[in-house]
């Protein structure tokens, strides 16, 4: 499809070449572009091409001329200028129109110029529970719907409206600050509302992280499914210490059912816990949400399984989860009660006899999990605060402002605020340096 323009002596640049990371086709007229096979965003081509042209005649002061055919762009300029303007046009419409190609959500990009800090929210940047643990937070979305997912992450989700990925250097400079804060023995815990591996940088960022004087440990919460033998390899090389896997059951039928999704596949993710135990350096834990009366056996099934495989060299093998209600988070159909956490600990010390293998009931000395002073709140909760409106917030109809380098949700005011609005609002909850607010 030619588009545009005409000239002779033009430089001539497929777009795909680009990035080594990007994909790009052309479909129902439309230019589809794939980044990281993370961020989506499309574009008309004569669109595309007059992008090129404006910005090409800006940089040159005469008008360039600039044409798309297929997915190849040409314009009357040198190559190298002609690549550098596509890589500008390609970052900027990745960052102004990208949505998670696994949740089809808008995904917003955080970096040093948006402003927005990295402490304040729970979807993304770093939270301090008042302990030698940092957990790190570079990514939201997920490519599983987990039918008890207690962030309603994935394609189904309701209630999450944007997501979020933040800058390595940017999420790196504040965990220097933190991390200098909290003094020596830092364990630095990759997780979040969504699955970490997804996040381009990963190793990028496990390399700053271990680099850090004050971390003796990095770990990571992962569903495995994204993982493969290379990509372990460069995570423990670059200094990943623990991955921390859900696992459910190791009957593919059930496995699938409680991950939400028909391509799911345990014997992956099973392969993947057994190589990181026998081949890597690095140690795995096999995390099991227990949904009672459900997979109860599969759970003594995996905790063999963690035996047979050598998990737990230096951590506990098994981290068995209890199925606890969140506000925004999911409860399947069946499940007919939510277990108290005296009775799951009860059923997790019967289950230490039953198998012999032990900890089940696991407590922070075994992750080495101590107190540590907590940052400073800037404001309480009750405080009235004057804060900016920076972006759109995580769940839907929340908006996020920012007031003292904090970031403060303020759920349910994306019909009233916008962003660049200056507001008061009084904050509602400050546990943990995550601040949430509403308008005074
Ligand atoms: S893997 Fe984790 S974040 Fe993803 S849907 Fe399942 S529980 Fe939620």
């Amino acid at each position: 499809m030619r588009t545009s323009t005409h000239a002779a002596d033009r430089a001539e640049v497929e777009l795909g070449a680009i990035h080594e990371r990007l994909d790009v086709r052309l479909e129902d007229r439309r230019l589809k572009f794939t980044l990281y096979d993370l961020i989506e965003f499309e574009v008309d081509p004569s669109e595309l091409a007059r992008m090129v042209s404006a910005l090409l005649s800006r940089i040159e002061r005469r008008h360039v001329p600039a044409s798309v055919d297929g997915t190849r762009v040409a314009a009357s300029t040198d190559r190298r200028t002609l690549k550098e303007v596509l890589q500008q046009l390609i970052s900027r419409l990745a960052g102004e129109a990208g949505t998670h190609a696994h949740t089809r959500r808008r995904l917003i990009y955080i970096s040093e110029s948006s402003g927005i800090p990295l402490i304040g929210h729970s979807a993304f940047g770093i939270i301090d529970r008042g302990t030698n643990v940092l957990q790190v937070r570079p990514i939201t979305g997920c490519n599983l719907c987990c039918i008890y997912c207690s962030v309603d992450e994935g394609w189904v989700s309701r209630t999450r409206w944007r997501d979020f990925m933040v800058d390595p250097d940017y999420l790196l400079d504040w965990f220097r600050e933190i991390a200098d804060f909290k003094g020596e023995g830092v364990e630095a815990h990759i997780d979040g509302q969504g699955e970490p591996t997804l996040y381009p940088f990963l190793p990028d960022l496990v390399q700053g992280l271990k680099e850090h004087p004050n971390v003796d440990v990095v770990s990571m919460q992962t569903n495995a499914v994204p993982l493969d033998e290379d990509y372990v390899d460069e995570l423990v090389e670059a200094g990943l210490d623990r991955f921390n896997v859900s696992i459910n059951s190791l009957d593919p039928k059930k496995a699938r059912a409680m991950a939400g999704s028909k391509d799911y596949d345990v014997r992956h993710v099973m392969r993947i816990a057994e190589y990181i135990a026998k081949e890597t350096r690095a140690d795995v834990l096999l995390a099991p949400l227990w949904l009672p009366g459900y997979n109860d056996e599969d759970i003594v099934e995996i905790i063999e399984f963690a035996v047979e495989i050598g998990a737990g060299e230096r951590w506990p093998p098994l981290g068995i989860q209890n199925y606890l209600e969140y506000r925004f988070g999911r409860r399947p159909k069946f499940l007919r009660r939510v277990v108290p956490m005296k009775e799951f600990y009860r059923w997790l010390r019967e289950l230490e006899r039953k198998t012999g293998v032990r900890p089940l009931v696991l407590k922070p000395e075994h992750f080495g999990t101590e107190p540590r002073k907590s940052l400073p709140k800037p404001f309480r909760r009750g405080d009235r605060v004057q804060a900016e409106v920076v972006s759109e917030g995580r769940i839907r109809g929340e908006m996020i402002a920012r007031a003292s380098d904090r970031v403060i949700a303020v759920p349910d005011s994306a019909k009233k605020l916008s962003v660049g609005d200056v507001v008061e609002l009084r904050i509602t909850r400050d546990k943990h340096n995550i601040f949430v607010g509403e308008l005074a």
